[in-house]
């Protein structure tokens, strides 16, 4: 860190998260700097980005694109780099203090890898990074003496609740999840589901992958496997509880039966800012509650039947090895599907429970293993396409 000014890599800053971390950056007064961009496919709003943050790299992930864009002038101070190496390059650079990890998908491993790697210390929403490889990437991060913080405003609120206890009095985990659009949708209602009704989502507004995750809840599932890899507890102590509202973000219970929650309007720019500043709090961007209105909060207990991919996600952070990376990549090929029409919404869920049963589990898989079974997965998938 020089002067005291950190230096930020936004892996994904053309996406939600990475839009959000421009402003939270921008309204730090100086404290923070975007030392460096990655964009797959916006290549146009990447240069604008380019040339309003004046970063010292810019990185364009998909090689074929970026040939293909004319590029025209960038800042003087911005040097362009293409393709995984240059994603590693940026995130291994010695002036990079934290790397925010917010490339979406399996794409995001790669980067998410080479920085813990690197000894940084990564603000991690890509999480399906962390539900591939859980066991691997927590290994790699005590070697490398580098520190993940989570940026999914559940996992940030369970970072931030756990501070009032200590890891042996913790009971259990409670996520919170909003239920997405279909909450109070009978079978018969969501088994007709249209791509445009999936992609409304009532409380957040996201990239296209995690807003169809929410309204199956693998979002959720894929959040039991990523609290049960990032703060090492035990599947069986990971609870979800439907919260409509998105404003208690999640909870940890202690064993005397006290429970801490963090409360804030659903604006991901706090937990963003906080993984960026912890253990320093600064006043920011994020949205704040007007207190002179009535706020209520409900809680309910979510539907197995009309939600399945919890039970997925429960039994894929208890089987642990390979079980993550198999649901993750299914689950990413199947979402991809049906944004095309190529797949029902009620199929997701069974496409994924299918491909994970039908998998050679391994329990201690390397790298280059979840990688394979990362393909076949989606190949497997494939299979499922609308006759
Ligand atoms: P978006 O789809 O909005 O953005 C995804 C980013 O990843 C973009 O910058 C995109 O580049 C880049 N990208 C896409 N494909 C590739 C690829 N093959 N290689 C390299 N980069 C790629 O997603 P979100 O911002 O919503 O989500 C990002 C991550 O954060 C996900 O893992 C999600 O689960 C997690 N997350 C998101 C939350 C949210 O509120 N959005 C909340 C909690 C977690 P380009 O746009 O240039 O193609
Ligand atoms: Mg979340």
């Amino acid at each position: 860190m020089a002067n005291g000014v950190i230096n930020v890599a936004v892996l994904g800053s053309t996406g939600s998260i990475g839009r959000s971390t421009l402003d939270v950056i921008a309204a730090s007064r100086g404290r923070l700097r975007p030392f460096g961009l990655t964009a797959n496919s916006r290549l146009e709003e990447a240069l604008r980005q380019a040339w309003h943050v004046r970063p010292r790299w810019l990185v364009a992930t998909d090689p074929h694109l970026a040939r293909q864009f004319a590029w025209g002038d960038l800042p003087p101070e911005t040097e362009l780099l293409v393709g995984d190496e240059g994603v590693e390059r940026l995130v291994a650079d010695p002036e990079v203090d934290i790397v925010v990890a917010a490339m979406v998908g399996m794409a995001g491993l790669r980067g998410t890898w080479a920085a813990v790697r690197a000894s940084k210390r990564v603000a991690l929403a890509n999480k399906e990074a962390l539900v591939a490889a859980g066991p691997l990437m927590m290994d790699l991060a005590r070697q490398n003496g580098a520190t993940i913080l989570p940026v999914d405003s559940e996992h940030s609120a369970i970072f931030q609740a756990l501070q009032a206890g200590n890891r042996q009095q913790v009971r259990r985990l409670v996520l919170t999840a909003s239920g997405g659009p279909f909450r109070r949708h009978s079978a018969e209602q969501m088994a007709a589901v249209t791509v445009e009704q999936a992609l409304a989502h009532p409380t957040w507004a996201m990239g296209k992958k995690i807003t169809i995750d929410s309204a199956t809840m693998m979002n959720k599932a894929l959040e039991i496997i990523e609290a049960r890899w990032l703060f090492d507890v035990p599947a069986d102590q990971i609870a979800v509880v439907v919260h409509p509202q998105s404003i208690v973000h999640s909870m940890v219970e202690f064993c005397d039966g006290c429970v801490m929650a963090q409360l804030s309007p659903p604006d991901m720019k706090l937990p963003i800012q906080y993984a960026l500043s912890f253990p320093e709090r600064w006043t920011g961007p994020a949205l704040q509650f007007d207190w002179s209105h009535m706020m209520e909060l409900d809680f309910y207990p979510p539907d197995p039947q009309r939600f399945p991919a919890l039970s997925l996600g429960h039994e894929a952070a208890r089987l642990g090895g390979t079980a993550g990376a198999v649901l993750s990549a299914a689950n990413e090929a199947a979402v991809a599907l049906f944004l095309e029409g190529d797949l029902r919404f009620t199929e997701i869920v069974p496409a994924c429970r299918s491909v994970l049963q039908q998998h050679t589990f391994e329990v201690h898989p390397s790298l280059e293993q979840l990688l394979r079974l990362d393909a076949w997965a989606r190949q497997e998938v494939s299979k499922w396409i609308c006759a």
